[in-house]
């Protein structure tokens, strides 16, 4: 731990990130001051049991106590963007500046390791599907006989996966682009080296934190970096391809693609109904490319296209590490998505309530409302920085009604007025967080006929009404229920 002991660092953030890192440094013996605005109750009454102090306060301006701390390296949770205060500060004076994942890189074997073995690292990012992806990979993992943990942005952080003495054979990595953003900026030594890396899609998202749609994409391409057996490309996605042909990457590494279609010798695909590796088999003579059928994903919803995308980047990168097909099949006859995630909420009057609150940028949004074309949309939030009228103008114009909701309404509605105009539009304007998804089920019920869907798919981010895409998902839900009653539906 020599190099670790004594070593000045300030934390920026007490979240469960933010403590798994204080914990970590305060461990290997570094002196380890965490500057937050508030602080979470619990963690900071646990700081001083593990040898770290707290400056709790304002950080609109670097506070004295930060400056006093005279710290060797900063670590940054992943919420705090690039033009925020301290990380300006951090980045003008010349600190050295991690995120959570470069320090839990650099620290791998140094940790508690029963086996002193560290884990392989699979890399998972993209605009939409990290979540159920990095789930779908571990699951498989897990089926082929592997210890693998999923962790990262999905909310376990890296550094308590790296750290649980359980030990793992595999971490699969949920990583954001903020995530990401720091890592770009890592030199060599915090550089995380995967087996393989995949990024799933790129859309707009997250415009404000980054600045740039070109920010975030090159925030984005730094997935793929050092990546030693497979970076794993969406096919239909051209922006991830050329991710791939620009990375640097361990040589022999192999770029494999996905999509719905019919696959190339390096490419995961379809063929008539069934999902097929002609990349990573080993014997073209035998069945055991065939990995699963639409047939049997669709009995257990996984059939929407999106779904089975993200079906087929997860097997890539299971097969990377030696899973087998069969293995693979017995995940996914498992396998549930999370809630809000096109999740089916009730049929009731004939009508299907979905939500897919998760649905937070529109890029998102788009592929629930391919999936359920017609339906009466529920829209809007906060947008982020991202253009809606790409959205409106591709899907908006198929919809039968939209419900528009949250405190960007006008862009919403001056989106439909410019290429849905044909579309009747209906807005909820209630100001208390309690009546929004009641007034949106009343106002679907007036629109909604027999047969029809209603879709929570908001494209947007939920913190202007809501205390998260869960709580909007299960507000939508609680007022479904609560209008028909509990046991009324027939769901
Ligand atoms: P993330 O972790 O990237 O937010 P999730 O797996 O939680 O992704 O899915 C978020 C939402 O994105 C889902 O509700 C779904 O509507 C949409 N989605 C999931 N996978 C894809 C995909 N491959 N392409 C487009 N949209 C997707």
């Amino acid at each position: 731990h020599a190099d670790w002991r004594g070593l000045r660092v300030v934390v920026l953030g007490l979240s469960v990130t933010g403590f798994a890192a204080a914990d970590t440094l305060a461990e290997l013996g570094a002196d380890v001051l965490v500057a937050t605005e508030r602080a979470d109750e619990e963690y900071a009454r646990l700081l001083p049991v593990i040898g770290a102090r707290l400056h709790e306060g304002s950080l609109a301006e670097v506070p004295d106590a930060v400056r006093a701390h005279r710290p060797d390296v900063v670590i940054a949770s992943p919420g705090f963007p690039p033009h925020h205060p301290v990380i300006r500060w951090a980045a003008e004076d010349g600190i050295p500046l991690w995120g959570d994942i470069e320090l839990a890189w650099r620290v791998r074997d140094k940790v508690l390791r029963p086996d002193g073995r560290p884990a392989e690292w699979l890399l998972i990012t993209g605009t939409n599907g990290k979540t159920t992806t990095t789930q779908l990979t571990a699951t498989m993992l897990v089926a082929g006989g592997l210890r693998a943990a999923p962790c990262g942005n999905i909310g376990v952080p890296v550094l308590d996966a790296v750290r649980d003495p359980a030990g793992f054979d595999v971490l699969v990595v949920e990583l954001s682009s903020h995530q990401l953003w720091y890592l770009g900026r890592a030199d060599p030594a915090g550089q995380p080296s995967p087996a393989a890396s995949v990024c799933l899609n790129l859309a707009d998202d997250h415009l404000e934190w980054h600045g740039s749609a070109r920010a975030y994409r090159n925030a984005k391409a730094v997935v793929y970096r050092n990546t030693r057996i497979a970076c794993v490309y969406n096919k239909a996605d051209l922006a991830t391809r050329e991710m791939v042909e620009d990375a640097e990457v361990v040589e022999g590494c192999r770029a494999i693609g996905f999509d719905l279609g019919v696959p190339g010798p390096s490419d995961l695909g379809v063929v008539d109904g069934i999902l097929v590796d002609r990349a990573f088999h080993e014997d073209r003579r035998t069945a055991a490319w065939e990995l699963a059928t639409v047939a049997d994903l669709a009995e257990r919803d996984l059939a929407a296209p999106h779904v089975v995308a993200n079906i087929l980047a997860a097997s890539a990168l299971a097969r990377s590490q030696g899973v087998e097909p069969v293995a693979i099949r017995d995940a996914l006859m498992t396998f549930r998505l999370d809630p809000h995630r096109i999740e089916v909420v009730a049929r009731a009057a004939g009508i299907t309530w979905i939500d897919d609150s998760k649905a937070t940028n529109p890029h998102a949004a788009g592929s629930s409302l391919a999936a359920f074309p017609g339906s009466v949309w529920v829209v809007g939030g906060q947008l982020k920085g991202v253009d809606i009228s790409d959205l409106v103008a591709d899907r908006g114009t198929g919809v039968k009604a939209a419900i528009v909701i949250g405190a960007e309404r006008s862009a919403v509605v001056a989106a439909f007025a410019r290429h849905a105009p044909a579309v009747p539009l209906f807005e909820v304007i209630a100001t208390e967080t309690e009546d929004v998804m009641a007034r949106v089920v009343e106002l679907a019920v007036g629109v909604a006929a027999d047969g029809d869907v209603v879709l929570l798919a908001p494209a947007a981010a939920s913190f202007d009404q809501f205390a998260s895409y869960a709580d909007r998902g299960r507000r939508f839900a609680a007022a479904v229920h609560e209008h028909f009653g509990r046991g009324d539906g027939d769901h």
